[in-house]
């Protein structure tokens, strides 16, 4: 799958804050399969950026469903479809007070035709949100280039977690839903970040990503109607991390100074991910050593406290060949190589039509 496109397409929105990432402890099921519906976390970061995030799940079930069959961790939260034009309004009153990012790659992931959050008209029953948080790792592959072996970074949201849409499904109907008769529909209307925050699944961080508890900020969110009920409603606040209080070191370590202390939604137009996800040349703020993942950035969530325990289990990909980097940094892809790369970077890089973005990406990290 073309990642360049996929993440473009995924991307759900916060504006105001950033993303998460899942938890149960059930192994990662590991298929060629690509996920080819909407995720919102890393890569759906910017769009995300407005208000999502994901909540906890309830009581008697057991909060985050971890007896299912699932052969991947997750957690979820439900949310009345009634809470729909409280929650709208939380995006519509950042546009009043014109807080959203002018930015046309920005604007064009939170166009309110296509990111709002508003029954269907083909899906008017529907009573229910469903939002998922899918833990996905920190991948990392070196790169042979030169003589030297180059640690490389790519983030959750990235790449192909193996989890296809089928799986998923199939947990949600039968791990979460449990009504045999209920439609289920998968949907990427919702700012993911903020349906995960308000649903209580998650809470955002000073740097705006969601942050769901046992996933840090690792994960990818997902969002499901349903014309089925659930008696629990753990509507939430829009509130920061508590740990985000007395600290302040993604403010520090973000490379451009999108995070401010005076604002908690953060300043788009000057985020990497903005503009590494995209096509084209960078802006020349954006300098070679602000670089430092082959898609996104990781600086305001490598260093987060909150991350701490999860950053250890970074999965370690299969290196690239001297000669493979020497083409990657060429933009000539043959076939053995858009296949090679597909395999060992999980789907990143396996395209032609994405192939411009993963050269020029790659190029200032190995500088
Ligand atoms: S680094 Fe500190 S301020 Fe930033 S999200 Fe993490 S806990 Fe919050
Ligand atoms: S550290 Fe990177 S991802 Fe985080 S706000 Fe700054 S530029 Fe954006």
């Amino acid at each position: 799958m073309n990642i360049a496109k996929k993440v473009i397409r995924g991307r759900i929105f916060d504006e105001f804050f950033k993303k998460g990432r899942p938890v149960n402890r059930i192994p990662v099921k590991k298929t060629a399969s690509a996920i080819d519906f909407s995720s919102a976390n890393r890569r759906d970061f910017i769009k995300t950026l407005l208000l999502m995030g994901s909540v906890p799940l309830l009581a008697k079930r057991g909060l985050w469903a971890a007896k299912g069959q699932a052969k991947f961790e997750y957690k979820f939260a439900t949310m009345p479809v009634g809470h729909f034009p409280e929650i709208q309004e939380d995006i519509d009153k950042l546009r009043r007070e014109n807080k959203l990012s002018r930015n046309a790659t920005y604007l064009s992931y939170i166009d309110p035709k296509s990111r709002n959050f508003t029954v269907p008209g083909n899906f008017k029953n529907a009573k229910t949100l469903i939002v998922m948080a899918i833990a996905q790792p920190v991948l990392t592959v070196n790169f042979h280039h030169r003589g030297r072996v180059l640690p490389v970074i790519i983030p959750p949201g990235y790449y192909d977690d193996g989890n296809s849409r089928d799986d998923v499904m199939k947990t949600v109907r039968e791990d979460i839903v449990r009504d045999p008769v209920a439609r289920v529909e998968i949907t990427g209307a919702p700012h993911m970040k903020l349906a995960a925050v308000r649903s209580g699944l998650g809470k955002y961080g000073r740097n705006n990503i969601c942050f769901v508890d046992g996933m840090g900020s690792f994960l990818a969110l997902y969002a499901f109607l349903t014309d089925h009920t659930f008696p629990e409603d753990h509507w939430s606040p829009l509130a920061m991390l508590p740990a985000c209080k007395d600290c302040s070191i993604c403010y520090s370590a973000c490379p451009t100074g999108a995070i401010t202390r005076e604002n908690f939604v953060i300043d788009v137009g000057k985020c990497v991910t903005l503009y590494n996800e995209v096509a084209g040349e960078f802006p020349n703020f954006i300098l070679p050593s602000m670089h430092n993942a082959l898609m996104g950035c990781m600086k305001c969530q490598d260093k987060c406290p909150e991350n701490e325990k999860y950053l250890s289990a970074k999965v370690k990909l299969e290196d690239v060949t001297e000669e493979e980097t020497e083409k990657i940094l060429k933009g000539t892809p043959d076939d053995a190589l858009l296949k090679s790369m597909g395999r060992k970077l999980k789907g990143f890089g396996g395209s032609k039509e994405s192939f411009p973005v993963f050269t020029r990406n790659l190029q200032p990290l190995l500088r």
